[in-house]
C-alpha cells in the first residue's frame, strides 16, 4: 500500500496537516508500505511534488488531441455553475472551450492568456464497474477532469452521478 498526500490545494494544506493526518490514519490502524514518512521506490508521495510528471502527461494528451485548452475564467464558471443551479440543472461544464482549434489555442496560450487543461471526454457513454461501490456507472457528460492553469493544482476527475 502507498500513501500518498494530496496536497494540492494550497487553501486547505497548511503545515502540520501531513502529520496529522498520518498520526490520524496510524490511529484507525492503517500502515503502508511506501508514503512520506518512510519512503519507497514510488516516490515522490507529495502530490505537489509529482506537478512535473502530471505536466508531462497533460502535454502528451494536449499533443495527442485527448485534452483541450480552456480559457473560461473562473468567474465565467461560476456563473455557469450559479446559472444550471438556478435552473436545477446539474452544474456540469458545457464544453464550450472543445470546439476550439488546437492551433489557435496554442496561440492564445503562447500569447499568455490563462488557461486550463481539460481532458476531451468522448460524447458516447463510458461505462465501468465500481468495484468499492460495486456500481455500474456510466455516462460521459457526467465526468470531467481538469488540470487547473494554478501553480499548485492537479487533475480533478468527478464522476457527476451514476
Ligand atoms: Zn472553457
Amino acid at each position: 500500500m502507498v500513501l500518498r498526500i494530496e496536497d494540492t490545494d494550497v487553501d486547505r494544506s497548511e503545515a502540520g496537516f501531513e502529520d496529522q493526518l498520518i498520526d490520524d490514519l496510524k490511529w484507525l490502524g492503517l500502515d503502508w508500505d511506501e508514503g512520506p514518512d518512510v519512503g519507497g521506490a514510488y516516490g515522490p508521495y507529495r502530490q505537489s511534488d509529482r506537478l512535473t510528471i502530471y505536466r508531462e502527461h497533460a502535454e502528451r494528451l494536449l499533443s495527442e488531441h485527448k485534452a483541450y485548452l480552456c480559457f473560461c475564467s473562473e468567474e465565467e464558471l461560476q456563473r455557469e455553475r450559479e446559472r444550471a443551479t438556478a435552473e436545477h440543472r446539474q452544474p456540469i461544464y458545457s464544453g464550450k472551450c472543445r470546439i476550439i482549434d488546437p492551433e489557435e489555442g496554442q496561440r492564445r496560450r503562447n500569447a499568455g492568456e490563462p488557461c486550463a487543461i481539460r481532458l476531451r471526454i468522448p460524447e458516447h457513454p463510458i461505462r465501468f464497474h465500481d468495484i468499492a461501490l460495486a456500481l455500474t456507472g456510466s455516462g460521459s457528460r457526467n465526468v470531467m477532469a481538469r488540470l487547473p492553469s494554478r501553480t499548485f493544482a492537479i487533475w480533478e476527475f468527478c464522476p457527476k452521478h451514476w
